[in-house]
């Protein structure tokens, strides 16, 4: 072990829930220890939920010692906790910085699955999304990431095991690239979550830069904010759209598709009362899709304060999903949870110091987009 480093009274302790293991095995490496000593702190963490390095006994005494002086298990903390009549749970989480995020937990019957944050509020302004009107703050650390899951793990219980996540709480994962990656591999992880890549999924509004990259370094399932079947609505519902248009957005899709661990890309569409829920638009959707195996999850609008979008009735809902169907594309239609507590999609709005001033000027926005 590497004495020579600073004194622990002079240095910021190193919190471990920041590495994922290749990360660890740096780290260790760093100070002089075998890479396997990475599994064992990663077992300890998230397997056996130890947070005291005293507790580690299979590490040598002077390696607890070292992380005792030097390093942190550093979790978020609880702040609130809302069960809804579902089941469904939602958990404010406070971050050391003071904000607050939310987690929903979302138990069906063959799985159980966890809602996880990615950033503190949102640095993109979909119209829809009350998580936009928030503003942003900052990237969640990989720490806090993962910590959601830990945390959530802990207050559950092992009778109620979490066996899916879905990077679908607050925030843009793609725009907290790094962090977003190691926590995720820190979830597939054998020494630590290890779930199925198939039961973990990101959420993008479509950065596809971001998306390349993605299919490079980490194999997770994708599923895409779509919302729009053309670029001109799209530009105004999703307005990333306009730096990423359409004809990108699906290349991305096509090429993450080709390698990903589902082999095909889920598409969300947010139905919103006259704006996107038309047969027309149905088929303007079946063409743009064409290129890509897709499936598509319909989602009802999940209102929130000082919206002016309404859902769009049920039956435009079965229409629209009926002409996709038809043409051979699998819809589903997402099942509500959670709504007595705003627990919904794009419900989630945290507590966050608004960076952007984003809140500001949304309060006067109330027209839905009219195309
Ligand atoms: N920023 C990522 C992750 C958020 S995922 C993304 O855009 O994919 C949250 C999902 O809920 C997205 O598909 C989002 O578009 C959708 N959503 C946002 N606001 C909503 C609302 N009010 N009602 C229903 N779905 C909404």
């Amino acid at each position: 072990m590497n004495s020579a480093n600073a004194s622990a009274d002079t240095q910021r302790l190193v919190n471990l829930l920041d590495f994922d293991r290749k990360g660890l095995q740096a780290f260790f490496a760093e100070i002089g220890e075998k890479a396997f000593r990475a599994d064992q702190v990663l077992k300890w963490i998230y397997q056996e939920g130890v947070t005291d390095f005293a507790q580690m006994t299979n590490l040598s005494k002077s390696l607890r010692n070292y992380l005792e002086n030097h390093c942190e298990i550093k979790l978020p903390s609880f702040a609130a906790e809302q069960l809804a009549s579902d089941g469904t749970c939602k958990w404010a989480v406070r971050m050391h910085c003071g904000n607050q995020v939310e987690t929903v937990y979302i138990p069906e019957e063959r799985r159980a699955t966890l809602c996880v944050s990615s950033q503190v509020g949102c640095a993109l302004a979909c119209r829809f999304c009350s998580t936009a009107q928030q503003g942003f703050n900052r990237n969640l650390s990989t720490g806090e990431i993962i910590g959601q899951l830990v945390l959530a793990q802990q207050r559950l219980g092992s009778e109620r095991k979490i066996t899916n996540v879905v990077m679908m709480g607050m925030g843009e994962p793609l725009l907290n690239f790094d962090n977003v990656v190691k926590a995720m591999n820190l979830m597939m992880e054998d020494f630590a979550f290890g779930l199925s890549k198939r039961r973990v999924t990101i959420s993008t509004s479509g950065v596809t830069p971001a998306m390349h990259r993605l299919s490079e370094v980490c194999d997770v399932s994708m599923a895409v904010s779509l919302h729009a079947p053309t670029d001109e609505l799209r530009n105004q519902l999703v307005p990333i759209n306009q730096k990423y248009p359409l004809a990108d957005l699906m290349a991305a899709c096509r090429e993450y598709a080709k390698n990903g661990p589902r082999k095909h890309i889920t598409f969300e569409y947010v139905m919103l009362d006259g704006v996107n829920d038309s047969a027309p638009q149905a088929k303007l959707l079946v063409k743009l899709l064409s290129t890509v195996p897709s499936k598509v999850n319909l989602i009802p609008f999940n209102p929130f304060p000082q919206t002016a979008y309404r859902c769009s009735p049920m039956e435009t809902i079965l229409k629209f999903r009926d002409v996709l169907q038809s043409a051979g594309i699998v819809t589903t239609i997402r099942k509500t949870r959670g709504e007595d507590i705003d627990a919904a999609c794009g419900q989630l709005v945290g507590q966050v110091q608004d960076k952007s001033r984003r809140h500001l000027k949304l309060q006067v926005q109330t027209a839905p987009a009219n195309v």
